[in-house]
Parts: structure tokens; C-alpha cells; sequence
């Protein structure tokens, strides 16, 4: 896992301590939507089709620190939405921050040189951004329904990366990519453009999505992802996933859900069960454990998580299988 060795350590002693407190479930990272507007729409996301007066809220500073405080997470992921579009992201992202907190800002990069000057955006080794590219030109216009956006989110990660931020990237693949895309944009990410650490996720099937015929299943993952890992392509990118995690998504190994560990808190609250699915709210992360019935999820339980191996179900399950073996977090430190 391409993660800093501050991180890697911080994480570490934060699930031994949750282990020393017997403490049963416990979130890793928090998906924190603190709007659902957005300056793009595109096709796959299941996150854009609230009401107009939805879409106009942003989350007060103080009810994001709050909600983050309460839960204990050691890492939170800004998604919405564009949280460029929240007037006080900065803020949020600085508080977050001063508390040790490893924050990721994940944008379309569309406003990133446009409003950058209005934020106090400052490089931190808690603070990354991550950008959102789901394939080179062609292909993540595409995916994003709009053309431009691919060479405006490049220039956006040089334009960070000279400002001395660190900067991940994050692609989602559909249906309709093959190995050799998958290979060619991490190929440019991580050799050409030289981003700090690259996430990927197969597409989830949002009931919401507009496009609803380029969902993956989970076969057609496994294929999409063993292939495109070969030649010893997965041990060159940079991928900021544990090694159990690849291993699951090109099929070496199955895992259940544990959607506890990277739950969603948005402007409605804790979502049961996950970033991808709303079965109602909670209004704190205790609610939330307490009064979620986690054991009717997961693939093969429940069919709208069929399709699904994304990391918010899966990667926490494969970080605790790490932490439970001795012969995994050796392979992990090395990965
Ligand atoms: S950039 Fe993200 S939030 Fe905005 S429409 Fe696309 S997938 Fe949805
Ligand atoms: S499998 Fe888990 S993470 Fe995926 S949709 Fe179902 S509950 Fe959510």
C-alpha cells in the first residue's frame, strides 16, 4: 500500500488500540459529503440527483468537525459532490488537519486553478487532494459527459504538485473499459504525471445513475483487474490499497463487506449502510452501529450489493485480515 510511513504508523497504532479495547466496530475512514452540488454530471454518479433545495446546502464547518470528533476516524476522504464548491472547504480541511487527521479533498480539479486563490490551502503530510481522472482524454470526457475536463484536471495536478501538495488520484472503471485502459492511465499517472499514490474502484451500480449498462459484475471485475495487474503492473503503480485488497479485486481471494469501517456522514447524517446506499440516516456514528442491521448486507445477501467490490465495503475487511496476520502486515510494509 503506497501509503506514507506516518500514515502506515498512525493506523497501525490506532487499530491496536481498537484491538487492546476490545472494541468491536470502528471507523477507518470517514466519506464525508459536506454537499451534494456539482459542476459536472456525469453518467455513473449516483450522488447528483437530489432535490434543487438539497443541492443548494452546504455542511456548517462545525457540523462536520463535530460529526468527525464524535466517530474517532484517523482518516477522512472529502467527497460530495465538488467540495471546491463549499466557500469554506479550506476551513474544514484546516481543522480537520490541526487534529492530525489524514484529510484527502477529492475534486474533478475543474475549479482547482480557478478558485484556488479565494482557499488557505497549505501541504501538510495530513493533506492530500485527490483527483478524479477515470481515463486519459478520450475515455474520462467521456466518463464525465464533458469534453476538456481531462486536460484541465492534468493541469490542475501540475499546478498542485508545484505548489508542493501531495496529489492522489482516483478512477472509477465501467463496463465498457478493458485492461488496456486501465493499463494506459495508470501507466501516465504514475510514470508520466507522477502523482503521489493512484486509487481505483469498480464502478458501483447506483440505482440513481443515469447510464445504468456499463456496471461491472463481479466476474467481469475480477477479469478487468487481473489482467490489467499483469507484467508486474501492479507491483509498479503506485496504488494506495493494501495488497489483500488487490488481491480481491482481481479474485485471489473473497471477502465480506465490513461497511462499518468506511461509513458516509452527508448533510442527512450517518448513511446505513454505506457511501452507496441510503437504507435511512443516523444522527451519530454510535446511532448508526447500534441501529444498522449490518449482517443483511454484502454480496449474496442483499441484491442491490450484487455488483459491488468497492473499497468502502471490502478494503476495511482486507486492512483488518492484514492486521490479524503476521505473514500480511510484512507483506504489506513491503508492498
Ligand atoms: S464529478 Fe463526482 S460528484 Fe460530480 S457528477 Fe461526477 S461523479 Fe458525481
Ligand atoms: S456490499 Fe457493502 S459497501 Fe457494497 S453496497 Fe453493499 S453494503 Fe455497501
Amino acid at each position: 500500500m503506497s501509503m506514507p510511513m506516518r500514515q502506515a504508523l498512525t493506523i497501525g497504532a490506532y487499530l491496536m488500540r481498537q484491538k487492546l479495547a476490545r472494541r468491536e466496530k470502528f471507523p477507518l475512514l470517514v466519506e464525508l459529503e459536506p454537499l451534494f452540488a456539482c459542476n459536472l454530471a456525469c453518467a455513473g454518479c449516483g450522488k447528483i440527483q437530489h432535490p434543487a433545495d438539497e443541492l443548494r446546502k452546504r455542511m456548517p464547518v462545525e457540523q462536520a468537525l463535530a460529526a468527525m470528533e464524535e466517530c474517532g476516524a484517523p482518516m477522512v476522504s472529502i467527497a460530495g459532490g465538488e467540495p471546491l464548491m463549499h466557500p469554506q472547504i479550506d476551513e474544514i480541511v484546516n481543522r480537520l488537519v490541526a487534529k492530525r487527521k489524514f484529510v484527502y479533498l477529492c475534486t474533478n480539479a475543474m475549479l482547482v486553478r480557478k478558485r484556488f486563490d479565494r482557499f488557505d490551502f497549505k501541504p501538510s503530510p495530513y493533506f492530500a487532494f485527490v483527483v478524479h481522472v477515470d481515463g486519459l482524454k478520450e475515455r474520462h470526457d467521456e466518463s464525465v459527459s464533458k469534453e476538456g475536463v481531462f486536460d484541465e484536471a492534468v493541469e490542475a495536478i501540475r499546478f498542485l504538485k508545484d505548489k508542493g501538495f501531495t496529489v492522489n488520484t482516483n478512477s472509477t472503471f465501467f463496463s465498457n473499459d478493458t485492461p488496456q485502459n486501465i493499463i494506459d492511465v495508470l501507466n501516465y499517472l504514475n510514470d508520466d504525471l507522477g502523482v503521489d499514490s493512484m486509487q481505483i474502484s469498480p464502478a458501483y451500480a447506483y440505482e440513481k445513475a443515469p447510464d445504468q449498462e456499463h456496471f461491472p459484475g463481479v466476474t467481469e471485475t475480477r477479469e478487468l483487474f487481473s489482467k490489467a495487474f499483469g507484467g508486474g503492473n501492479r507491483k509498479r503503480w503506485r496504488l494506495n490499497h493494501s495488497p489483500l485488497f488487490l488481491d480481491f479485486l482481481e479474485g485471489k481471494v473473497d471477502y465480506g463487506c465490513t461497511a462499518w469501517g468506511i461509513p458516509s456522514y452527508s448533510l442527512f447524517g450517518w448513511q446505513k449502510p454505506c457511501y452507496l446506499m441510503s437504507d435511512g440516516y443516523a444522527s451519530t456514528y454510535q446511532e448508526l452501529i447500534e441501529t444498522t442491521e449490518w449482517e443483511k448486507y454484502g454480496r449474496g445477501k442483499d441484491p442491490r450489493c450484487a455488483n459491488c467490490m468497492a473499497h468502502c465495503g471490502y478494503e476495511p475487511t482486507a486492512v483488518l485480515a492484514t492486521m490479524g496476520s503476521l505473514k500480511e502486515s510484512l507483506r504489506a510494509m513491503v508492498a
